[in-house]
């Protein structure tokens, strides 16, 4: 249940926090783009009790946020000379002033950029990279599949979407947010691997952690990752 929403303000750039309260023992929170989503057990009723737990995690993730050097801020994921997509590095190159397409070269490992991106440039990118990404990430979640939990996959979708790296249908779909492809390929496929088992078990219950330790050991090693450098994978 969504139990309050606040906008902050960190290195210039504003950021929606939201805090839910969920049938959970743990306070956790998560750092995407421009959202920072906060949760609490639901056990907490008293007013008082929550805004001291939700200042207590706040005031820890205002500490990561500021504590992380000003390029961080993912406004500037495009600013670097490079940008890896599913392991493959690609050089960014900015083009002359007045030529405003956006260009990706898989075969030369090329983006062609306008110096000042528009929204609408932004959006072409992520269309070029998804149609590039398409079938490589299909074959990644398939081939996963097939050695984990082993079942139906129906779908498997790439969409610009900030607020989750991965989400699973009942009916064996799968989608991935296009910032997954920007993660290493060992946490891109702890993001599969988690979607996969949602297959077997649609909460974030024990068992469900336990089929997913089983399937990747390693995995809170991707989601520290994900929790401390994730707003870095986006544009
Ligand atoms: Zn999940």
């Amino acid at each position: 249940m969504l139990y309050s929403k606040e906008v902050i303000s960190i290195h210039n750039t504003e950021k929606e926090v939201f805090l839910y309260l969920k049938k959970t023992r743990n306070h956790s929170y998560r750092i995407t783009a421009n959202k920072i989503s906060m949760t609490l057990p639901s056990v907490y009723k008293n007013p008082e009790t929550i805004d001291k737990h939700k200042n207590e995690l706040l005031e820890k993730i205002k500490t990561l946020l500021v504590a992380q050097p000003k390029w961080v801020n993912t406004e500037h994921i495009l600013d670097f000379p490079r940008l890896t997509i599913v392991n493959d590095e690609y050089a960014l190159i900015r083009k002359e002033e007045g030529i405003y397409k956006v260009e990706l070269l898989v075969n030369q490992k090329k983006i062609y950029l306008p110096f000042l991106l528009t929204d609408n440039d932004k959006s072409r990118l992520s269309k070029l990279i998804i149609q590039a990404y398409h079938k490589k990430i299909d074959a990644r979640v398939r081939y996963i599949n097939a050695i984990t939990t082993a079942k139906t996959i129906t779908h498997v979708t790439i969409k610009n979407n900030q607020s989750t790296w991965g989400l699973c249908s009942s009916r064996g779909e799968i989608t991935l947010s296009l910032h997954t492809l920007f993660a290493p390929l060992w946490v891109i496929d702890y993001i599969i691997v988690h979607e996969l088992c949602h297959l077997e078990h649609h909460d974030h219950s024990p068992r469900f952690w336990s089929l997913v330790e089983r399937f990747y050991p390693k995995y809170k090693l991707a989601k520290k990752f994900l929790k401390e450098r994730g707003m870095e994978l986006a544009y």
